[in-house]
Order: structure tokens, then sequence, then C-alpha cells
């Protein structure tokens, strides 16, 4: 991934959610307060701006990530803060960007606690990084995190917001696994994979 890749992919997330904002909100609404599509849209917009003048990827993922943790207040804005800021490191660090996929669900699991099958954001982002690391190809990986966001439905919240319902949260698509899904189907739009 290299500086270009970074911030159009941002770009296209910060789209995406723009388009999307109301689908999250809806989802959130129903096993949650209703805010996620408002909480990522105010943290991608901030991303824009601050993304502009890097030089690296690693720091347009860092920077990402510290941008969401400081303007995103839900429980969302510090999992996917912490996530690119583990995504930027890692790629900074010299790590291809399945090591850095693999970082950023380190992190999100270190702060949140969640394991899979709690409904939340791992459950599209395991897979994702389990895809990719079986084939390198960015399209793999958003199906991956698509397929995991639809298989939340049948699952019992235990982790965030949505376990205050205990088995009332049976029976919807968790928000946070579909924001992931949204946001690995940006990469895989606007970096095609090569054979
Ligand atoms: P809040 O729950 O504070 O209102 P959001 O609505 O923005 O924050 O985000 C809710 C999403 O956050 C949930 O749908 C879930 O996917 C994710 N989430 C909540 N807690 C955790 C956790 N401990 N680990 C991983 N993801 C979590
Ligand atoms: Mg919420």
């Amino acid at each position: 991934m290299d500086t270009t890749l970074a911030q159009t992919w941002l770009r296209a997330v910060a789209s995406a959610v723009d388009q999307r904002q109301q689908e999250l909100t809806e989802l959130d609404s129903a096993i949650g307060d209703g805010d996620h599509g408002s909480n990522l849209h105010r943290g991608f917009t901030a991303v824009l701006p601050a993304i502009e003048d890097l030089d690296s990827a690693g720091a347009v993922l860092s920077k990402a990530g510290s941008t969401l943790i400081s303007k995103v207040g839900g429980a969302s804005g510090p999992l996917y803060g912490k996530a690119f800021r583990a995504m930027g490191g890692a790629l900074t660090e010299g790590d291809d960007f399945g090591s850095a996929l693999a970082a950023g669900l380190a992190a999100i699991r270190r702060l949140g606690g969640a394991a899979p099958g709690d409904k939340t954001i791992v459950d599209a982002w395991a897979p994702a990084v389990a895809a990719f690391e079986r084939t390198g190809s960015y399209a793999d990986a958003a199906a991956a995190a698509e397929q995991g966001a639809l298989d939340t439905v049948p699952l019992q919240a235990r982790k965030g917001r949505a376990s205050y319902l205990g088995p009332r949260s049976i029976g919807h698509q968790d928000p946070g696994a579909t924001s992931t899904a949204l946001i690995l189907r940006a990469l895989a739009e606007c970096a095609p994979d090569t054979p």
C-alpha cells in the first residue's frame, strides 16, 4: 500500500459512510442508541483534511486513527482509531498489508476484549484477516467481511451496548460489523487486485 492508495481508501470510506449513514444508524437504532452512522460520519469527515499532506501510507493510516480517537465519542471511535493506528504503525515498520490488517484486529481485541461470535466489529474483521492471509486479495477480504457481518444476525451480543439487550439482540445485523465490511469494500473498490 502506498501513500496515494491509503488516502484514496480513506476518501472512499468517507464517501461510503456519507451514502450509507442512515443504514448504519437504523441498524444501531435496533440494538443500540442509533448513533453509529453519525459517529462514523463525524469521524471520517474529520479524517479527510487531516491526511492531506502526509508522505507515507503508514503516516496516513496512523493519522486517520488518531483523528477518529479524538473526534468520535462512541465505542466505535476508539476501536477503529486504535485499529487504524495499529495498521499505520505496522506499515511504518515495513510490514505488508496482511500483517497490518492483523495488527488492526489485535488492537481491536486488546481494547474491546471481544472474541469472534460476540456480535461486534471482530466478527467482520477476523474473517477478512483470514481471507487476506489465504489469498492476498482485497476483494476476498471485503467479501469475507460482508459474510461475517451477515453472520452476526443470529448471534446474541456479548460486548458493547447491544449486549444490554440480551436475547433481544438476536435477529439484527451488528452495526459495527457492517461498517467494517463497508471499510474493506471501499478498499477493494479503489485497489483492484493484481493477479
Ligand atoms: P456506541 O455503542 O458507543 O453507541 P457505536 O454505535 O458507534 O458506539 O458503535 C457500536 C458498534 O461498536 C457495535 O455495533 C459493535 O460492532 C462495536 N463494538 C462495541 N463494543 C465493542 C467491543 N468491545 N469490541 C468490538 N466491537 C465493539
Ligand atoms: Mg451507538
